[in-house]
C-alpha cells in the first residue's frame, strides 16, 4: 500500500521534501468495515491549507499522516450494508492505494457509473461549490455581468457556464491564450482575458463596458486589484478561494490598501461573503446533483479533466495546480499495483 505522508510543512511552494512516499501493508478490514482501493485521487487547491498549521476552517494534516484527499475507489471487500464488492464509491481515502471505511460519509456510485471520476469534479465538490456560490450568494440577474478567474478550472468553468444558462454576460480570466480560447469557444464565455498579459486591467475594462455585477472570487492578487474599480453599485462577491495567496509567506509589499478596499465596499455597497462548501454540501447536494445532471444531459455544461497517471506523480502535479499548470480538473489515475 503506497502512501504519501506529510513529511515537512512547506514554506512557500510545496517542494520535494513536503511529502514522502512510504509502503505499508494492505490494511485488513474488521467487522463492519470495508476495504477500498483508490482508482482516482482528486487534487484540489484546499490541500495547500491542510499542509500548513496556520489556523483555518479545517484541522491540518499532521506530520507523518497520510495526505488528505477525495477519492473514487472500488470496494475490494465489504462488511458494510449497502456496499458490494466491485462498487465504485466516493470517499475521502487520501493519497494512498488502500483505505478502510465503515461507510460513514461514503457515497455509493454503483457498479458501473458512466464517468466515475466526475464525482470528484463537475458532479461533486467543485461543481456544487460553483453552483451554490454563484446562485445563492452571487444571485445573478439576466443581463448582468459576471467575472470569474481560474476560468477553465472545475469551479470557474462551471460558474461561467451556469452564468450563461442564467442569461448573463460572462467574462473569464485565465492564464494563457489556449485557456482563454477554450473558455470562449468551448465553454461559451463572452470574453476571456489572459492575466499574464500586462494590459489585463485595461482589457478587462474593455470586456465589461457595463461594469461587473458579480465577481466570483477564486484567486485574489492582481485579478482582484483589476476587478474592484469595475464593480457596480450593489455588486456581489462570493468569496470562494484566493489561490494566488496560498503559497505566500508574507503580505505583499505596501502601500497598505485595506482602507481603500473598505471604502470601495462602503461606497459601492458591495456584498462580500466568504463560504466553505462543506457547510452547505449535505443540505444542497440532492438539488444540485439533479440540476447538474439535467444540464449535462441537455448538453449545456462542458467538462474537462486533466488526468495524470500514477500516484507517484501526485506531488508534482499538485505543485503545478497552484501555478496554473493544470488545464481542467486535476485528477490522478492510480495504476493497479
Ligand atoms: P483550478 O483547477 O482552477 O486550479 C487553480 C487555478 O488557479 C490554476 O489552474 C490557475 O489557473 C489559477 N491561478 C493560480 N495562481 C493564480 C494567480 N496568481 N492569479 C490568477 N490565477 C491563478 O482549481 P479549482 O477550480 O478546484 O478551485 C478554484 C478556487 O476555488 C480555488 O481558490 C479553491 O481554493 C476554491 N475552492 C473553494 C471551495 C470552498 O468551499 N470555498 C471549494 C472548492 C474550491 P490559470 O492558469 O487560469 O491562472
Amino acid at each position: 500500500n503506497r502512501q504519501w505522508i506529510l513529511n515537512r510543512r512547506p514554506k512557500g511552494e510545496p517542494d520535494a521534501d513536503t511529502l514522502k512516499m512510504i509502503e505499508s501493508d494492505i490494511p485488513q478490514p474488521g467487522p463492519g468495515q470495508m476495504l477500498l482501493r483508490a482508482e482516482y485521487l482528486s487534487l484540489d487547491p484546499y490541500m495547500r491549507g491542510r499542509m500548513s498549521d496556520a489556523p483555518s476552517y479545517a484541522e491540518p494534516v499532521q506530520i507523518g499522516q497520510v495526505m488528505a484527499g477525495g477519492t473514487v475507489s472500488r470496494v475490494i471487500r465489504s462488511g458494510v450494508d449497502g456496499f458490494a464488492e466491485g462498487d465504485f464509491v466516493l470517499n475521502y481515502g487520501g493519497w494512498q492505494d488502500y483505505s478502510l471505511s465503515d461507510g460513514t460519509g461514503v457515497q455509493n456510485l454503483g457498479a458501473a457509473p458512466d464517468n466515475p471520476s466526475w464525482a470528484l469534479g463537475i458532479l461533486g465538490m467543485p461543481g456544487i461549490t460553483a453552483w451554490h456560490g454563484l446562485t445563492a450568494i452571487g444571485q445573478p440577474q439576466p443581463g448582468e455581468t459576471i467575472a470569474v478567474a481560474a476560468a477553465t478550472g472545475p469551479v470557474g468553468a462551471t460558474v461561467g457556464q451556469i452564468g450563461k444558462i442564467m442569461g448573463c454576460r460572462v467574462i473569464g480570466i485565465a492564464g494563457g491564450a489556449e485557456k482563454c480560447s477554450y473558455a470562449v469557444d468551448t465553454l461559451g464565455f463572452d470574453a476571456c482575458i489572459d492575466h499574464k498579459d500586462a494590459a489585463m486591467p485595461e482589457r478587462l475594462a474593455q470586456a465589461a463596458p457595463d461594469g461587473i455585477d458579480v465577481y466570483f472570487e477564486n484567486v485574489g492578487g492582481k485579478v482582484l486589484d483589476a476587478v474592484i474599480p469595475l464593480l457596480n453599485t450593489h455588486a456581489r462577491i462570493p468569496l470562494c478561494g484566493l489561490v494566488a495567496n496560498y503559497n505566500a509567506t508574507a503580505l505583499p509589499d505596501g502601500p497598505d490598501r485595506m482602507g481603500w478596499l473598505m471604502s470601495q465596499i462602503l461606497i459601492k455597497r458591495l456584498t462580500v461573503k466568504g463560504f466553505i462548501i462543506f457547510d452547505s454540501y449535505a443540505e444542497k447536494y440532492q438539488e444540485f446533483s439533479q440540476q447538474m445532471s439535467d444540464w449535462i444531459s441537455e448538453g449545456k455544461i462542458q467538462y474537462r479533466e486533466d488526468i495524470v497517471d500514477g500516484l507517484e506523480n501526485a506531488p508534482q502535479a499538485f505543485a503545478g495546480l497552484l501555478k496554473g499548470k493544470n488545464f481542467g480538473k486535476l485528477v490522478i489515475r492510480l495504476d493497479d499495483e
